[in-house]
């Protein structure tokens, strides 16, 4: 049965997944994983003693303040505007996640930014203690946030095309999935907040279309196909077309799941949104998805991430085993605003 409701909480609760299982070897090579986990790599969570959890990273953690903020303009009525989206939900939204990691204002703010207006009821993820654990946040997102500036795409504030834009921006697909293009547009303004660079931000742009239209049931192939003839429009989106033709290509010629280290590490945007696609277009299940989007030596916990972003948009709920629901960190935080998210 065709439920996008499941769809969304797919799509944030597999986000989480893949990350919380690449977490730990984020930074490992591919021989150390194997001879670490076996031949297969790494197939399932490597828990926390004290709390016998799955750790979510700094790219759930995000995505998170991202859900938040399009909650938070919603709420202030700035939703009929395509720039407010982004300048009044989004931006202070990530000025809150900012403090929750540093215990510092950014700039020229005051503590007003830590505080709710209209929006109480709902309750604040301020709120939430187990968000102010650092979990390698991102420099770059630490860094253009310290200013107190908001980058946009018209007046970027770094020339940074790192992956952090991008392992953030699912929910943004997932709200507005009604009009994939408005997606594209609030989601690459969402990245250009703290990243600069033109592929930076129009990956994330790509990948918040690419949630949207799996949401409403596209295939894969149609998918890809919508977000890149519109990527093709912008003379900066080549690259970003190139890295997911390269996946998509990759993904019917090559027999080998190794075949994902071809793509690259994915520390960068278009690489991680690239390898992700791969991941995801050869996997039969889940499960095989997210295991292969992790198993590499480049940035497995945003690559899996964002993987499982995409096989949730793709399959909903039913896909996800239990096996990957139980131990996962903030499972009920992740499941709540997804169904915020789709209620409005
Ligand atoms: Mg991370």
């Amino acid at each position: 049965m065709y439920d996008i409701g499941s769809r969304f909480q797919a799509t944030m609760l597999g986000g989480a997944i893949g990350d919380a299982l690449g977490y730990p070897i984020e930074f490992m090579s591919q021989p150390d994983i194997k001879s670490n986990y076996g031949s297969e790599g790494l197939t399932h969570y490597i828990l926390v003693p004290k709390s016998g959890k799955a750790l979510i990273s700094d790219d759930t953690q995000m995505s998170l303040f991202t859900a938040d903020g399009l909650l938070w303009s919603y709420y202030l009525g700035s939703y009929r505007g395509l720039e407010s989206y982004a300048e009044k939900g989004i931006y202070p939204s990530y000025l809150r996640w900012y403090y929750t990691q540093t215990k510092e204002l950014p700039e020229g703010k005051d503590d007003s930014i830590l505080k709710r207006q209209s929006y109480e009821k709902h309750g604040s993820l301020m709120e939430e203690d187990r968000l102010y654990d650092r979990r390698a946040p991102g420099t770059t997102c630490l860094s253009a946030l310290s200013t107190g500036k908001m980058g946009s795409m018209d007046e970027p504030l770094n020339q940074s095309k790192g992956c952090g834009g991008v392992m953030r921006v699912a929910p943004i697909g997932l709200f507005l999935h009604e009009d994939p293009l408005q997606a594209f547009y609030v989601a690459s303004e969402a990245a250009a907040i703290t990243h600069g660079h033109p592929t930076g931000f129009l990956a994330a742009g790509a990948l918040a279309m690419l949630i949207a239209e799996l949401v409403n049931g596209k295939s894969m192939e149609d998918a890809l196909q919508l977000v890149i003839s519109h990527l093709s429009q912008y003379p900066e989106g080549q690259e970003t077309v190139d890295a997911l033709l390269a996946a998509e290509q990759l993904s019917s010629s090559q027999n080998e799941v190794e075949g994902i280290a071809v793509l690259g590490e994915g520390w960068i945007a278009e690489e991680a949104l690239a390898m992700a696609w791969y991941a995801a277009r050869k996997a039969e299940t889940f499960e095989q998805g997210v295991c292969l989007a992790v198993n590499h030596g480049g940035d497995s916990d945003s690559i899996g991430a964002v993987c499982g972003n995409l096989l949730g948009a793709r399959w909903g709920m039913e896909a996800i085993g239990e096996k990957w629901m139980e131990e996962l960190e903030c499972r009920d935080l992740i499941l709540n605003m997804a169904d915020r998210l789709y209620r409005l």
